[in-house]
Order: C-alpha cells, then structure tokens, then sequence
C-alpha cells in the first residue's frame, strides 16, 4: 500500500489525520490475518523515525525519505511524489508485489510511477479517500488543494487499474470524473468490532443528556454548527444538556485555531460551560466515551465516507448524521439514527429533541445500529472484498499473482494457487 501523508501509525485527530490512516491500517492488519504480507509506504515525516516499523505479524511500515523530514501539510506534497516512488521502486527490487494499493490521489501518482518502472507493470488497485472537485465545490476559495489536482486526480482514476470507491456516492462522483464504469468497485470503510462495543467502561456525565461530536477540527466537520444546535436546544429551554467536542491537535506554536474558533462561538452563543473541548482522544479510549452519551452528530459539509459514524453505531449509539456521501449508506434514517439535511443546525436540534424525548426509540437505533455495523462493515469482511478486487484486477491485467510476484512470493500468489486447486476439485 502506499499512503503519502497518512501513515497507519500515527496519532488520530489532527488536521491531516483521520479516516484515511485507520483505513491503511485496519486494511492492512485484515489481509494480514487472511494470510497477506504487507508493506505500506508513507511518507518520513520526522527525522527520528526508523526506516521501517514492524505492525503486527506480517505488516511493515516502511518510511520513505522524500522531501523535508518534517510536518508539511498534505496539500504541499505533491513535489515529492517522484522521490517518494524511487523510494518505493527501490524497496521493489527486492521484491516486487503482487499488487499495489494507494491511497489518496497524491499517492496514486507515486505508485503509478513505481509500478510502470517494471515489467510487467505492477497493478494499480486505488482507492481516493477525498476528491477534489468536491472538496472544491463544498469549499471554494479555502480549498488548499494544488492546482494540479484537478487535472491529475482524474488522470489517477483512468490509468489505474481499479478504483475502490467506499461508497455508492463516491460511485457517481467518479464516472463524472470519466473514470470508466467497468473499473469502478465499493468497498466501504470498516468499523473494528472488537474495540467498539456497547459494553464496556462509560466515563460519567456532568449533564442529564450528553452529545458527542468526533473528528478532525476543521470547518469542514461541522463542528460549528453542532454549537450552533446545542445553543438552540438551550434557547429552547434545555437547560440539562452537554456537548463533548472530541479531536483536535495543537500547532507547533501550540494553538488550534479552528478549537479557538469553535470555544470563542460557543461563548458568543452563551453556551461555553456547556461544552467540553477534549482535544484527541486515542482510538482505544473513544469507545468508553461513546457509551457515555445520548447520540453523536456528524454534521459535516460533505463526507467521503466517514468512519465515526460507523463507530458510534458498533457501541449502540443513535447517530444525527448530515445526509451526505458516505453517510447517506451508513446511516439508516429512523433505524439507526437520524438524517439531516446539510448545513442545518435547527435540523440538528430538532433531531436530538426527538431521541431525548423518546428514549425507547433511541435505544432501539443504538441496537440495530450495532448489528448494521456488525453485518456489514467488520474488516474482515471488507479485507475479503479487497482481496476479490485484487485478484480480479491481477486477471484482468493478464497477470497470476505467480507471475505478478518477484523473488519474495507473495500470499496472493498462493491465494491464486488454492483457487486454481479449488476450481479444479470442483
Ligand atoms: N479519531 C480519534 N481520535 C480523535 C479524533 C478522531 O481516534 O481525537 C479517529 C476517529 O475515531 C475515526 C477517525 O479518527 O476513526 C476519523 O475518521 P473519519 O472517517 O470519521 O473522518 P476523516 O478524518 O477521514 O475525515
């Protein structure tokens, strides 16, 4: 895999950390368990980091010098590219792999660029995580996004082999793109369902009802208008409610501008003791403060997919969600939680007012919320789907995973082995 600016072992919650490194991590550690061998390549982005990390049993994390070994924000990346894919091509004269999967469009320019360098070319399978001319049409003038995405991030989508779309909005988004339909499969984010369960630990609450809102602290996210929607329910008289604002990572000057932004609103709207800013919390402590509250909003602009949601779901929580990309197949309206339009918090309030007054119908959403996530979103059986992408992507490239595979034989040469066998037996 490659994943440019999101590596699997980093810290979740900061403005260019999130979905997409849980994503590359719980991927890779899924096809691991299927017997796969995995390395992702990421960007070194700190000096002190080892060449390469072991990640559990048959993952590697391999850090690869290209540009400044520093903090550089996703969106100035893409100079780097080229150095980024002779890091990889490097790494593949050991061995190249069956298959590549890159993640995020930057990405897929280096893995494009490391597999042509063989021949055969290594298969591309890519999977976008955002896309541009979405971002562009949600954020106009505040898109930070290269000039240059909007010509090359198509490019990615019809000279790859196999887009992986995570979800069916994303779907449409793409054939818009002029990526051909035929190269198009879904396969959507993952939720684990080990850690995020209904039972457990809960933190207390200082409030009678509590919210929760999780994710990255940018406009984006919606964060604002979650404020805007408890300071409404306030006006309207409830007085017994609290709003847990999760993410969030200081710059290096210490500040979190879009958290200051956020608290300066929340005292503005009169609300300020109601809301507690938690800045990140890690993974493993989130499920402890999902159990403590009454519902999560995920109130974003636009959303590739959205894995909170998900989260919240696999511990039995109800979810207010914004009726938007990914969260329009997540989210079951009135079985799992609510829909809202976007960029409305009166909607919001109006939402949460009908789970506070109907606790039965809340908890109702919260159960069938954790067998949706259960039924359809576990890892592993997302890893399975991957892997079917993967092989079909190797037949139609005209390659065996025996053949795609250099001196180190990859798993999937032996998956193809076992298939062929089983065919056979058959
Ligand atoms: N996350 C976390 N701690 C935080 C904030 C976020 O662990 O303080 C995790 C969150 O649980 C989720 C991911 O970061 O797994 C965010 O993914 P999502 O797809 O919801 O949003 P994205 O960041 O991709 O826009």
């Amino acid at each position: 895999m490659v994943s440019e600016h999101a590596s699997p072992l980093a810290t979740l919650g900061g403005v260019d950390a999130g979905g997409q490194n849980v994503h590359v991590a719980a991927l890779a550690a899924a096809l691991a368990r299927r017997g796969h061998d995995v390395t992702v390549y990421t960007r070194r982005d700190d000096a002190s980091l080892p060449r390469w990390v072991a990640m559990g049993e048959r993952v590697r994390v391999v850090h690869v010098d290209a540009g400044p070994a520093e903090r550089i924000p996703k969106d100035d990346l893409l100079p780097y590219m080229g150095e980024l894919a002779d890091g990889i091509a490097a790494d593949w004269k050991r061995g190249r792999p069956d298959v590549v999967h890159s993640h995020f469009w930057m990405s897929g320019i280096a893995a494009l660029d490391a597999a042509r360098r063989f021949d055969p070319a290594v298969p591309v399978v890519h999977t976008f995580h955002a896309l541009g001319n979405v971002k562009r049409r949600h954020q106009g003038s505040q898109d930070t996004s290269p000039e240059e995405r909007s010509e090359l991030e198509p490019w990615v989508g019809r000279t790859v082999d196999r887009v992986v779309a995570t979800c069916s909005d994303e779907a449409f988004e793409l054939r818009a793109l002029g990526v051909p339909r035929q190269k198009i499969s879904v396969a959507p984010c993952g939720v684990d369902l080990d850690l995020f369960t209904p039972t457990g630990p809960r933190e207390a609450r200082s409030a009678r009802y509590r919210v929760a809102s999780i994710g990255r602290m940018v406009p984006r996210k919606g964060v604002e208008l979650v404020v805007r929607a408890i300071a409404q329910l306030v006006d309207a008289g409830r007085d017994d409610v609290e709003l847990l604002i999760v993410g969030g990572q200081p710059d290096d000057s210490g500040h979190d501008p879009e958290a200051d932004r956020i608290a300066a609103l929340a005292r503005e709207l009169g609300i300020a003791d109601r809301v507690v800013f938690r800045g990140q919390v890690p993974q493993a402590e989130l499920p402890t403060v999902l159990r403590s509250v009454d519902a999560v909003v995920c109130a974003p602009w636009y959303e590739p997919f959205g894995i909170v949601p998900l989260e919240a779901m696999a511990c039995g929580v109800p979810v207010v969600a914004a009726s938007v990309g990914g969260l329009i197949d997540t989210v079951v309206h009135g079985k799992t939680g609510l829909h809202v339009p976007p960029r409305d918090p009166g909607a919001i309030a109006e939402a949460l007012e009908q789970l506070f007054e109907d606790p039965e119908r809340a908890r109702a959403f919260g159960r069938a919320g954790r067998q949706r996530a259960r039924a359809r979103y576990s890892w592993d059986r997302i890893a399975a789907d991957t892997e079917r992408f993967y092989l079909e992507t190797l037949e139609q490239s005209g390659l065996t995973a025996d053949e795609a595979s250099g001196p180190a034989d990859g798993t999937l040469a032996t998956v193809t082995r076992l298939q062929t066998a089983q065919g056979a037996a058959r």
